[in-house]
């Protein structure tokens, strides 16, 4: 156990020393990068307290990294459409460019992940989704719209490669095809996310 946490202690590391090395390159910060990025794949506007809640940032930190991308016009605010009192923020064009760009940052991590055989990337990325979701539990981090608490997700329903199914979209689905951030996401009902989770836990 010791050696599993040490381990994630060095990526962790390892993803921090990157992130500030694009950030430094981009004249950013990580946090300012991320928000970018968030921005970017949600498509839309966004609040100043959503970017909280998904950045797991404190508001006042979201408030003023939010106001420097302004300031930088990499991001602009708007009254949000469906409420004249909220501010809703959004990308510029600039932005955008720049958000593609810091997406880019974690390819170290991908092409290392890449050398696994698929059979190790599949394990992998279940043992991560599954301690993903116990830090959602405990309350570390915040929740996400995630396959394994959509009511619409059918675990290990086909004893095949793509063993899972997404009823709202027909779609089979493997291990590694499971969605951290669904834009069609709807959250299962308490009993039916312990009804599935029990299913997707199961060893293999
Ligand atoms: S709607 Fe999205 S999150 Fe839900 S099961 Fe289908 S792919 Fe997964």
């Amino acid at each position: 156990m010791g050696r599993v946490t040490h381990s994630l202690l060095r990526l962790s590391t390892a993803m921090r020393s990157q992130a500030w090395e694009w950030a430094e390159g981009a004249g950013l910060t990580p946090t300012q990068g991320e928000i970018l990025v968030l921005l970017m794949q949600r498509k839309g506007p966004m609040r100043l307290g959503e970017i909280a809640r998904e950045t797991a940032l404190t508001a006042a930190t979201t408030s003023d990294a939010v106001s420097t991308l302004e300031g930088k016009g990499l991001v602009e605010k708007r009254r949000a459409l469906d409420d004249g009192r909220a501010l809703a923020v959004r990308l510029t064009t600039r932005g955008r460019t720049a958000a593609k760009r810091a997406a880019q940052w974690p390819d170290f991590l991908s092409k290392a992940v890449g050398t696994l055989r698929s059979d190790e990337q599949s394990v992998f990325y279940r043992t991560l989704l599954k301690t993903i979701r116990q830090l959602e539990a405990q309350g570390h981090i915040p929740l996400h719209r995630m396959c394994v608490t959509c009511t619409y997700f059918e675990p290990s329903k086909n004893p095949k490669k793509t063993p899972h199914h997404c009823a709202l979209l027909d779609l089979s689905l493997g291990d590694t095809d499971l969605r951290l951030d669904c834009s069609v996401h709807e959250t299962a009902d308490v009993a039916t996310q312990k009804r599935t989770w029990k299913v997707f836990v199961q060893p293999v």
